[in-house]
């Protein structure tokens, strides 16, 4: 590998580099100043032409720019020219520049980023740009061949997914295919990534992810050695083949939350205590309860009751209670139990609010959503307004309007199958949206997160100023899942109240009376000069913002792509934009 380097800064990083890969590295000593200096021996152009030609692969501690006017002439063709990574003067960011892939550079920026400090690699070939999701990232643990495994996955390597335990990842790119079997073989060149419990010892091309799916009960006598416990733990997990990595808690009693001997074994395992009262413990079925702890805690059983109330529903009892050997001279009593719980994996529900339609409106937790999710479900006019943020391998279950049941069932089906799904919806999911019918689904083995979108009223509103200052509603007039005599009910409250009405759905080819006759509803309490927002598109290209009156509105303006908001009596039109005052003082003394 060659490195170049023309300032000190550069040398200096270039030094490292050399120290970090003894014997893999050849510098090209310059003896200018900078990038553009001369063309003779000694010049930048001099050595990055040399390495160009000696070396596969090369590092340039120099700007981007610089590099490609000194490559350009010296490209030959994607098989045989070097991988060349540009390193920035600051040692920031390792670029990828050329042969991302056949040439060795996307690996090799990501090698130069883990060897300088505080460098991060930038790749920009078109399956990694997107995004690949980092093993480190996924919020368990993670073991074995890691870098090997990511850089496989990045490089576009054959790397098999094997689930031992079906813990929701992300998307993973079309590279990585999921193993039908269990077996963790691999091709010849290939990886494996492993989701596992199991204590499986990872080869130089596997990493094994570690999700956090056991629980282990402990029960101890008073003064019970942290050895003591922590061996029977450590045994118990591994006669039964169980990777203490994916132990999530030591789970107890109450009474003995400040155990000594526990408190230090969850100490040792890195895990927390998680206790519960005796009750709680009492009126959980377990295989062996037993008189002792019921006569000294009240609950006859404290190890194996715990531990499956620590894992929830469905939770399995995969290790019986066993109890500690003491170690030591002489017969004493065993002073510790232990049982192993594994809890069903649950998959994970996000409920993503899309915004009103532009990129800058959604917010960065429904981006991140979006990109931890391997299943997003949604209309297909929603998924196009994303399709670009989600990561390659994304499995996409669109429909047309009118299929909400549908959807909602597949995306908790998706979910209850252990996946990572995103149900998607424009504004905020939950506002006439698909989190309802979802939700009205959806039973409590699965986690559900719920990321609140900027709705059409909200983004209405900004656009005619200040319309929602007091009290407000918003009202469907969409009599497709509600009687029209409800609606109706709910305008002329509205319309009693002096509540500000946002009305969503108000008009479409076939339901063209509801909104006049809405509008004279409001009326009734109204003055015809009171202000009415029309905004079409809100944020969208085609974006239209109208301001009239409830006298002069032209429903034929308005149609499903619109929200019409009418103020109440106080709001009033300043300077072109729709004021509601916060209260009502404001208008008696003004
Ligand atoms: N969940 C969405 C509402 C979906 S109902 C939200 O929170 O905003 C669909 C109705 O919303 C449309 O008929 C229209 O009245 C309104 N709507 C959605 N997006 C809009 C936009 N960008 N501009 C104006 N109205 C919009």
């Amino acid at each position: 590998m060659g490195l170049v380097s023309a300032t000190a800064a550069g040398r200096r990083a270039r030094d490292r580099l050399a120290a970090a890969w003894p014997g893999e590295t050849r510098v090209y000593d310059t003896t200018g100043d900078g990038a553009g200096g001369g063309a003779g021996p000694g010049s930048v152009r001099d050595a990055v032409a040399r390495a160009f030609a000696e070396c596969d692969r090369l590092v340039c501690f120099l700007a981007t720019g610089a590099t490609v006017r000194l490559v350009a002439p010296l490209l030959g063709d994607k098989a045989s020219d070097p991988g060349v990574v540009c390193v920035d003067e600051a040692q920031r960011y390792a670029v990828a520049l050329l042969g991302g892939h056949a040439g060795g550079a996307n690996e090799l920026a990501h090698a130069v980023a883990e060897a300088l400090p505080g460098c991060r690699p930038v790749v920009t070939t078109a399956t990694d740009a997107v995004g690949v999701p980092g093993l480190d990232t996924l919020g368990m643990p993670v073991e074995g061949a890691v870098a090997a495994v990511s850089r496989a996955i990045l490089d576009g390597g054959p790397v098999r997914l094997v689930r031992h335990v079906a813990s929701p990842l992300p998307a993973m790119p079309p590279n990585v295919t999921e193993a039908t079997d269990n077996g963790t073989e691999r091709d010849e060149d290939g990886h494996v990534l492993l989701v596992s419990d199991r204590a499986v010892v990872p080869d130089d091309r596997t990493a094994v992810l570690r999700p956090p799916v056991l629980s282990v009960g402990v029960g101890a006598s008073r003064g019970a050695p942290a050895d003591e416990v922590t061996d029977l733990v450590e045994r118990s997990l591994a006669d039964a083949g169980l990777s203490p990595r994916c132990v999530a808690e030591l789970a107890t009693v109450e009474a003995k939350a400040e155990e000594p001997g526990i408190v230090e074994a969850a100490r040792r395992l890195g895990v927390p205590v998680r206790t519960y009262p005796a009750d709680a413990l009492a009126a959980v079925p377990v295989p062996h309860p037993s008189d002792a702890p019921l006569a000294a805690v009240g609950t006859p059983s404290v190890a194996e009751a715990a531990a499956l109330l620590a894992c929830g529903e469905e939770a399995e009892l995969v290790v019986p209670k066993r109890k500690s050997e003491p170690g030591g001279p002489g017969a004493r009593a065993a002073m510790a139990t232990c049982a192993v719980a594994r809890r069903r994996p649950r998959g994970r529900l996000a409920l993503v609010g899309l915004g009103p339609g532009a990129r800058d409106l959604l917010t960065p937790r429904a981006r991140e959503e979006l990109r931890r999710a391997s299943v997003v479900v949604g209309l297909d006019q929603y998924v196009d307004q994303v399709r670009d943020l989600l990561r390659p391998g994304t499995r996409v279950l669109e429909s047309g309007l009118g299929a909400e049941e549908e959807r909602a069932r597949t995306a908790v089906a998706e979910a209850r199958a252990g996946r990572a799904v995103a149900l998607i919806g424009s504004g905020d999911a939950g506002v006439y949206a698909m989190a309802s019918p979802a939700l009205a689904e959806a039973s409590a083995d699965i986690d559900v997160v719920g990321v609140p979108g900027v709705t059409a009223a909200l983004a209405a509103a900004a656009l005619l100023g200040a319309p929602l200052g007091h009290d407000h509603v918003s009202i469907s007039l969409s009599d497709l899942h509600t009687p029209w005599e409800v609606i109706e009910r709910r305008v002329r409250s509205a319309a009693e109240a002096d509540l500000v009405v946002t009305f969503y759905n108000p008009r479409s080819r076939g339901r063209d009376w509801q909104l006049p006759k809405a509008l004279s509803l409001l009326a009734e309490h109204r003055a015809p000069h009171t202000p009415v927002g029309v905004v079409r598109n809100a944020s969208r290209p085609g974006e239209r913002v109208t301001v009239t009156t409830l006298g002069e509105l032209d429903p034929d303006v308005v149609d499903m792509m619109t929200v019409v908001t009418v103020g109440n009596t106080a709001t009033r039109v300043v300077a072109g934009r729709m004021v509601t005052p916060r209260g009502y003082r404001w208008q008696e003394g003004s």
